[in-house]
């Protein structure tokens, strides 16, 4: 039986790496020093070096269902993003984290109805988007896409809650930016906290949020009952 995934690989080392190979060997050489934290939902639409113009050695990746950021509660376990977040900021010190959500995001979806009885640890992870739920029994287009912009909004307060991530923050050393990718226009809508929404690329002034603003109380309750997220295209 061919292995088609077989031959990808060698076609990869044997055409494509050749083309690269000085590039990769002085990132051997020099180490990687990305300036981008990307968190990004898992979807196989969403593909970050294409909406960004980036190649090797440029993104700092951590993907998982929902794009969520889980909340920083000292509690040692195996949390695989939160340890991507330490290693950023505090090794690699980047200079911005992106949190990017998407249009049709199952993980959202799924906020709304039933996960499979089997998938104890989906159904935990997806907690961490609940509070940017909507209170409708059948969401439809408009009400998920503005569930998905909420999430984002939440992951870059939970954000905040980071040890690491707050002082400098403030110190305007690392910005925060909240994407929204809409899959079928090829456009990411980033968030403003400026001008309490999300905004497509081809209209904003800025790539999102940063520098980050802290909230005042009244302005995330703004946010999060949805009166401070205007409605999507
Ligand atoms: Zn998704």
């Amino acid at each position: 039986m061919p292995d088609e995934l077989l031959d990808r690989l060698r076609r990869f080392q044997r055409d494509d790496f050749p083309l690269r190979r000085s590039h990769f060997r002085m990132l051997v050489d020099d180490g990687q020093h990305p300036t981008t934290l990307f968190i990004g939902c898992s979807d196989s639409r969403l593909v970050p070096y294409l909406l960004t113009g980036t190649g090797p050695g440029e993104l700092f990746l951590v993907r998982n269902v929902g794009a969520f950021v889980p909340p920083y509660d000292g509690s040692a376990g195996f949390h695989g993003t939160a340890a991507a977040i330490e290693f950023a900021v505090l090794n690699l010190q980047v200079s911005r984290i992106v949190v990017c959500g998407h249009s049709h995001c199952g993980g959202i979806r799924a906020l709304y109805g039933e996960v499979p009885a089997a998938a104890l640890n989906l159904r935990q992870w997806l907690e961490l988007g609940r509070e940017a739920v909507l209170p409708v029994a059948e969401p439809g287009p408009e009400v998920l896409r503005r569930t998905e912009q909420r999430a984002v909004v939440l992951q870059l307060e939970r954000l905040m809650d980071y040890p690491m991530v707050r002082p400098l923050v403030e110190a305007r050393r690392l910005s925060l930016h909240g994407w929204h990718y809409v899959i079928e226009d090829g456009e990411v809508h980033v968030f403003d906290i400026l001008r309490g929404g999300f905004v497509p690329a081809s209209q904003a002034d800025n790539a999102g949020t940063g520098p980050y603003r802290p909230h005042e109380p009244d302005e995330l309750s703004g946010l999060l009952d949805g009166s401070g997220v205007p409605a999507g295209p």
